[in-house]
């Protein structure tokens, strides 16, 4: 079945977005012009680590961090992994409990299910209330005194559903032994009010998720914090992150996260526009579709079902009109088969398993929305 055969049109930015000219020219040039190891005492080298120590100072001003250092490494999954393990695995002799939620990425899920197998952790995993988020209330409720981390998402990558971080950081604040790590890589540039992040211990950030580059990300680290180092080694990023230092994706992804930071509310103003579009045209046919929307609504992530239909078989077909929405976040989609997020929502199988997520981008257009709206309206119809 094909309708819309003309240009791609890219629904799936929450999986990864098109890097930018700008990221990809300070990525070739950095390579050309000083390719030099940081860690080398020679001149060159002393040069690409000062580049490389001015580009972590202006990614912590770009992000207002006074107390942090940044250590660059292979991404967000790489970074939740060091955060998550790094800290429980240093600072085990506090206490054994360790608190994240059930609707969190796999590399944060993964990694506490490790803690817990192997490590002997006690966890809890808090589960987001009907609009999609978890409070500073539960997140209370859930202390004990063995409690040493806690680890929740800011922007939920299936549903879109932002965490009250700061009122979470706040409460922590009162808990020095707890640790707080905040997984951000899907809220860094697109919210209509910035997080305050200064009271978060550990952050994780990824450079694909912002028209930056695959395969390179932070975390954010206060300085006071400790870590277990998961790779040994030569004992760059302070030791948490040995392998030689990659300045020209450490200079990349700075260039990624200024654009997008500076950009934020004009983004997010033409991002509205479109997903104001489709949830109407959603709205207006709740015979054939659910949304799984939490409150308050994030533009830039649009999840919902279809009501007897497969929805798999609707992303296919989308994409077989070169119009391409994931059905549940790309990290899983080809192990599972349906969303553990939605269903942590408290919806039922039907709902659960037919999921289409829509993630929107500021390069989107209104038309790419109207094409989608009638292709998606014809395929429904034309499917049984
Ligand atoms: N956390 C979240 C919330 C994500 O959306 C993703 C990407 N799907 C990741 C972590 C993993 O990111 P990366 O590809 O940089 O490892």
């Amino acid at each position: 079945m094909k309708i819309n055969n003309n240009k791609l049109i890219y629904f799936d930015n929450a999986s990864t977005t098109r890097a930018s000219e700008e990221v990809l020219k300070v990525y070739n040039e950095v390579h050309l012009s000083s390719f030099a190891n940081p860690s080398s005492i020679h001149k060159e080298g002393q040069r690409s680590f000062y580049q490389l120590n001015r580009s972590k100072e202006e990614l912590l001003k770009v992000l207002k961090l006074n107390n942090h250092e940044v250590i660059y490494l292979s991404g967000a999954t790489e970074a939740n992994n060091l955060a998550i393990k790094g800290s429980a695995l240093r600072y085990k002799n506090r206490g054994n409990h360790i608190i994240t939620s059930s609707y969190e990425h796999p590399s944060v899920l993964e990694a506490f299910k490790q803690l817990e197998t192997e490590f002997g952790f006690k966890v809890t995993y808090l589960n987001p209330n009907s609009d999609g988020l978890i409070t500073s209330k539960e997140v209370e409720s859930a202390l004990t005194d063995k409690t040493i981390l806690v680890s929740l998402m800011a922007v939920n990558n299936e549903i879109g559903s932002i965490n009250p971080i700061e009122e979470i950081s706040n409460l922590l604040e009162k808990y020095p032994k707890v640790i707080f790590h905040v997984d951000a890589c899907q809220a860094i540039g697109k919210l209509e009010k910035e997080i305050n992040y200064s009271k978060v211990d550990l952050l994780t950030i990824s450079g694909h998720k912002i028209h930056g580059l695959v395969g390179f990300g932070a975390l954010i680290k206060k300085k006071k914090i400790e870590l277990l180092p998961l790779n040994s080694g030569g004992g760059q990023e302070y030791g948490y992150r040995s392998g030689t230092e990659d300045l020209a994706n450490a200079l990349a992804l700075l260039q990624s996260v200024k654009d997008i930071v500076n950009k934020e509310k004009e983004h997010y103003d033409h991002v509205s526009l479109l997903a104001d579009k489709l949830f109407s045209y959603l709205n207006s046919r709740k015979d054939l579709y659910e949304l799984n929307v939490p409150n308050p609504i994030n533009p830039y992530i649009i999840n919902f079902s279809t009501i007897n239909r497969k929805g798999s078989v609707v992303v296919e077909a989308l994409s077989n009109n070169n119009i391409m929405v994931s059905s549940t976040s790309a990290c899983h989609s080809s192990k599972e088969k349906g969303s553990y997020v939605v269903k942590a929502l408290g919806k039922e199988d039907k709902i659960s398993n037919n999921t289409i997520r829509v993630s929107l981008d500021y390069t989107n257009t209104m038309e790419e929305i109207d094409i989608f709206i009638s292709t998606l309206d014809k395929i429904i119809g034309e499917i049984r």
